[in-house]
């Protein structure tokens, strides 16, 4: 039989598919012999099987008797004991960090009777027995019963209210007695009972509502945003409380070892005097400082640095934990490898390299393509002077602008609405997701770092500002300083500086941009963030066996990827060529009546051809460049079939002759025999190729000449001509054939060299690789076709369409447009890679197309032995970045 439950001295931190990530630090803390309450953890797996079957789970009770029999006697205290009660807590804990999203109830044990044995054990602090009482009652029934908070909250606030005072520690023992009173009133005028008094109870529910929890609307909302797995169940922890609410000796905090914003070393948390739980994080008192501790308790904060040292040494990466004080004895009641900003997970990486602690491949999967991504966004250009509002704590960087919102629900509306939306709240809670999703930022008045609002934006990669102490919320418009700000109004947040500022603040590229592009203010050369993303490039370039390549059809593209270190260009698309004012030579193109009129618009075209690539091959001298032949069905570059025809017919009501009208009578016959019912399956491509003569000739004369040209400059042109959409090798020994004459021809004694190759994006090409190969030096996998083809997915509408109702009902997880669908687009691949290569063991394989810039496709592509993926000159760097990362990954499962 399975075993559902494990003392915390039996897990460690490897566990955590089974203990969830709390309870497998927990336990791994509890055996570096750190200071942890006693307890045990319930696997994820009794919870699979709960929420599977909707009720109990055989055996599950008598473990749990066993376990908590060895807490109570590791504890000599019983389970709610009236006369010396032992109390716990209940929390949940999920496989990844779900912060906020899952439910903990504290003080489980607690009754009418036990409450005096508790005040007893504090030497008569009946204050502090009503307290956990009180909270018990609230916690239990909000997240065991779903009572609604607000009516607790109201009764709280009715408490104060009546006695006139402000903070909840101002409460004396008889208002605290008066209040739990107030509470069990509320309770069973909602569940229909009392509140249980039977302490074993009290646990059972409590631990089958944490595993309900893991299905709560946020929760299942958060697991879809953070792609986590909704099958994966979360953990039930068993833990003995420790009291922080039993007066100034006592507190709880949170703290990082590191700064979780950008990374320096130093001392960064909050801690809260005489107080449980949650308040810290909830932002319902303000906060000290974890500084401030070493005045209010020397030797539990030496101790405290002492254990985060310890941490760190022992995960060898940013730590962040919960701690509580009880008279003055430290507890440790929580840890984790830390969430943190991209720019800190750069910089932390590069200095865990410079302490010893991890060496350079380790410290490139520490950081990713995502993370990269974001320190690519642009930040603010202040030199406008915007109006400045107030300053909080910059919690999760960007710059973000929008109109200000106060609910979540609006910031869903507005930006359903297509409008950008900063969402503003005191606090934000969990109720708030989201709205936070919906929004290009968040404004918080209150809170830390380590407040909701902070650890969720940043998990997000949302630009967020917390602790904006001097905003005023209200319900439809915040006041700083006087000023008063409506909803509806603009505003802009940096994240990193924390400033808010009014209206819409122009923005510039960031440090990271400017490094790459080589452009970088001297004065910022010796940032640690650029530093750090120097040194982990560079080590990622050394690593990877993927090139990355670029798309780019100009010469200042082309400039721009080759300074963000592309390896050369593996699309090139000629369309762009055709239009502008040259849209009069395809047109002439197109409505010729004969071989001479056709061949007339050809010749013209072909230097203006060869101009397009010369610049190009010079701005990628020595590095190959891919040129795609024309690709797209011909009517794109004709006027719409609708204007032509109303156009006609009216010049022909009006009785008009002329040679224009004429000339749109023909023209109007054309874009009518060309048009298609579904032009992506259409006349394209190679297809185009071999219907209108000249047309890819003149491109093959106009490349083999610009290079015939660089190489004459002295330069080094490597140009692949690279036809689209071949089906049947036959298509392609066509091209190539008369391809190869007209580049012998060109070409001459030049000693320029052209590749011919071929996209594969229709499937029957990846089907019959091998024989495709033997006319193809080269393959690049066009997986935006590939994958509307092998789906049968119309690209332009499916994702408007009903893609929503695919991702929801988890037919996939995210569009096959943006990451590689591997077991079916990435099947063809695969096959097509392993086929050519049989035939051709020397063929060059790669991939443009968006997927070229994805993360998760990137590692695919290493995997199947592509030799280079390609994308947009700004993914260029994320590329590498992952690339590096994929061959990392696969030398260490080689080694295991
Ligand atoms: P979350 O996952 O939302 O952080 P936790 O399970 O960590 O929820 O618990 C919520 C709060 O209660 C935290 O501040 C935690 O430190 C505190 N807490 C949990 N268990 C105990 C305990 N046994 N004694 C004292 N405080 C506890
Ligand atoms: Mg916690
Ligand atoms: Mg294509």
């Amino acid at each position: 039989m399975a075993k559902y439950v494990y003392d915390f001295a039996e897990g460690n931190k490897d566990l955590k598919d089974l203990l969830g990530g709390k309870g497998a630090n927990l336990a791994e803390m509890t055996n570096l012999g750190l200071p942890v309450p006693a307890g045990f953890t319930i696997t994820t797996e009794a919870c699979q099987r709960f929420l599977a079957k909707g009720s109990h789970v055989d055996g599950l009770g008598d473990e749990i008797d066993r376990h908590l029999a060895g807490l109570e006697a590791a504890m000599g205290r019983k389970l709610g004991d009236p006369a010396d009660p032992l109390l716990v807590s209940v929390r949940s804990g999920a496989k990844f960090s779900m912060p906020g999203m899952m439910e903990t109830v504290l003080n489980v044990g607690l009754n009418d009777e036990s409450v005096a044995g508790l005040s007893r054990q504090a030497g008569g602090n009946d204050r502090f027995a009503w307290d956990s009482y009180r909270r018990l009652i609230q916690m239990f029934g909000k997240t065991v019963c779903d009572v609604p908070g607000d009516e607790f909250e109201d009764a709280l606030h009715k408490a104060k209210e009546t006695k006139g005072v402000r903070d909840d520690v101002q409460l004396d023992a008889d208002d605290l007695k008066s209040l739990v009173s107030a509470y069990k009133k509320v309770f069973s005028k909602h569940v229909g009972h009392d509140f249980p008094q039977d302490p074993r109870q009290q646990l059972d529910l409590a631990i089958e509502a944490v595993f309900r929890s893991w299905n709560a609307d946020r929760a299942v909302l958060y697991r879809r945003q953070e792609r986590i797995p909704a099958d994966l169940g979360t953990a039930v922890n068993v833990v003995a409380m420790v009291f922080g609410n039993l007066g100034p000796d006592s507190g709880t905090g949170v703290a990082f070892t590191r700064d979780p914003a950008t990374g320096e070393s130093g001392i960064y948390g909050d801690y809260l005097q005489n107080a449980q739980g949650e308040d810290v994080v909830a932002g319902i008192r303000n906060t000290l400082p974890l500084a401030d501790l070493e005045k209010i308790d020397k030797k539990s904060y030496d101790e405290l640095l002492q254990i985060m040292a310890t941490l760190e040494g022992h995960y060898h990466d940013l730590c962040d934990i919960e701690f509580t004080i009880e008279r003055g004895k430290l507890w440790m009641l929580q840890t984790r490898v830390g969430k943190r900003t991209a720019a800190a997970a750069f910089t932390i990486a590069a200095q865990l390299v410079e302490e010893g602690m991890i060496d350079l491949d380790e410290a490139v999967t520490r950081v990713s393509g995502a993370q990269l991504a974001q320190l690519m966004f642009p930040r603010f250009d202040l030199s406008g002077d915007p109006t400045s509002l107030t300053r909080g704590v910059g919690a999760s960087p960007g710059a973000a602008y929008g109109s200000v919102v106060f609910t979540s629900a609006r910031a869903v509306e507005l930006a359903a609405a297509g409008e950008k939306v900063i969402l503003v709240r005191r606090e934000t809670n969990p109720d708030d997701l989201p709205g936070m999703i919906a929004a290009q930022g968040i404004l918080t008045a209150r809170g830390g770092k380590t407040s909701h609002a902070a650890v969720v934006a940043r998990g997000m990669g949302k630009t967020c500002v917390c602790g904006a102490d001097q905003v005023e919320v209200g319900r439809d418009r915040f006041t700083v300083h006087g000023q008063v700000v409506h909803e509806g109004d603009v505003i802009s947040i940096d994240g990193t500086t924390g400033r808010v500022y009014l209206g819409e603040v122009p923005v510039r590229p960031s440090e990271v941009v400017q490094y790459f592009e080589g452009d970088l203010d001297p004065a910022l050369a010796n940032e640690p963030l650029v530093a750090a993303v120097h040194q982990l490039m560079t080590h990622a370039d050394q690593r990877a066996r993927l090139r990355v390549r670029t798309n780019a059809d100009t010469g200042p593209d082309a400039a721009r990827a080759r300074r963000f270190g592309a390896h050369g260009i593996g699309l090139c698309r000629t369309e762009h060529m055709f239009l502008g004012d040259r849209r009069e030579l395809v047109e002439r193109l197109i409505l010729a009546h004969n071989k001479a009129e056709r061949d007339d618009a050809l010749a013209a075209l072909r230097p203006l051809q060869r101009d397009d690539f010369l610049e190009i091959f010079r701005e990628m001298n020595g590095l190959p460049v891919t040129v795609r032949l024309i690709d797209p069905p011909l009517h794109e570059f004709l006027p719409s079939l609708e204007e032509l025809a109303v156009q006609v017919a009216v010049a022909k009501e009006r009785g008009e002759e002329s040679e224009e009208v004429e000339r749109d009578e023909r023209m109007l016959a054309a874009v009518r025999r060309m048009h298609e019912s579904n032009p992506m399956l259409g006349l394209r491509g190679v297809r185009l190729g071999l219907v209108i003569p000249g047309l890819f000739a003149m491109q093959v004369r106009a490349i083999a000449e610009a290079a015939v040209a660089l190489a004459a400059e002295g330069g080094r042109p490597r140009p692949e001509i690279m036809v689209p959409l071949v089906g049947a090798v036959q298509e392609l020994e066509t091209v190539r054939a008369e391809a190869e004459k007209i580049i012998a021809e060109v070409a001459g004694d030049s000693g320029v060299e052209v590749l011919i190759g071929t996209m594969i994006e229709v499937p029957r090409a990846a089907l019959t690789a091998g024989q495709i190969a033997e006319a193809a030096e080269f393959f690049s996998f066009g997986t935006n076709d590939l994958t509307q083809m092998a789906w049968g997915f119309s690209r332009d509408d499916v994702e408007g369409a009903f893609f929503w109702r695919y991702l929801e009902l988890g037919i996939f997880g995210i569009s096959p447009f943006e990451s590689i669908d591997r077991d079916g687009v990435g099947r063809l691949v695969r096959i097509a890679g392993e086929e050519g290569r049989a035939a051709r063991p020397d063929l060059k394989l790669g991939v443009c197309g968006e997927h070229g810039g994805d993360p998760e496709s990137v590692h695919f592509f290493h995997e199947v032995g592509l030799d280079y993926v390609s994308c947009s000159p700004f993914r260029v760097p994320i590329a590498r970045l992952e690339a590096g990362r994929a061959a990392i990954e696969s030398a260490g499962s080689d080694h295991r």
